[in-house]
């Protein structure tokens, strides 16, 4: 099963997933760590990403898909993974159904963490202090809300038109009542699972 999660910068998506990818053994398949790794091993697709990854804008739809693609190709993803990051626009999100086609799998539950934008703005500040990643900026946080709103916040409304199923999760809690509200929604599926 795939699950994707879902939310605006500082959400908690990383966190929780990492959390459920331990907990199931599921791979957690972040599109900003990817990134990330690639800008710090200096390859072309790093070098590409860096400088609109530091802006706070969103890399091409091509890109991405072209780099969801082969990560969904690998074996250890064929039961299941943990979306974070990706689609997050709403051609990405198309393109991820088709290909989620041509493979025989299927989008299980999209988690759409809820926090407000003054909580979101504390955290990335404080994550500044302690990660120094180079877009918890306040100039790059402000941009990436903009970006977030204009072209991810619809990816939503394309899953609850296509009938996916969407469940919102109250990111605005200790870490751990957040798991507990996601495993709640999984219930007695697992997300390794198929989908019932
Ligand atoms: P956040 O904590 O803001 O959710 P991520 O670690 O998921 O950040 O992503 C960091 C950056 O990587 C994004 O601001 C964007 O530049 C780039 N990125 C990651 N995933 C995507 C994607 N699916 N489409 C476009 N850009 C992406």
């Amino acid at each position: 099963m795939i699950t994707i999660l879902f939310g605006p910068p500082g959400c908690g998506k990383g966190t929780q997933a990492a959390i459920i990818s331990e907990r199931f053994s599921l791979p957690h398949v972040s599109t900003g760590e990817m990134l990330r790794d690639e800008v710090a091993a200096g390859s072309d697709l790093g070098e590409e990403v860096a400088p609109i990854m530091k802006d706070g804008g969103l890399i091409p739809d091509n890109v991405m898909v072209r780099v969801i693609e082969r990560r969904l190709a690998q074996p250890d993803a064929a039961g299941g993974v943990l979306l974070d990051g990706f689609p997050r626009t709403v051609p990405q999100a198309e393109e991820l159904d088709d290909m989620l086609e041509r493979s025989g799998r299927e989008i299980g539950v999209v988690l759409f963490f809820d926090v407000p934008e003054a909580e979101l703005q504390k955290r990335i500040a404080h994550r500044a202090e302690i990660d120094h990643r180079a877009d918890d900026t306040p100039e790059a946080f402000v941009k990436r809300m903009r970006e977030y709103e204009a072209k991810t916040a619809p990816v939503v409304d394309y899953y609850q038109e296509r009938g996916t199923r969407v469940e919102y999760v109250n990111g605005n809690a200790p870490i751990a009542a957040v798991t507990d509200s996601i495993l709640t929604i999984y219930g007695d599926q697992s997300p390794r699972g198929e989908v019932a």
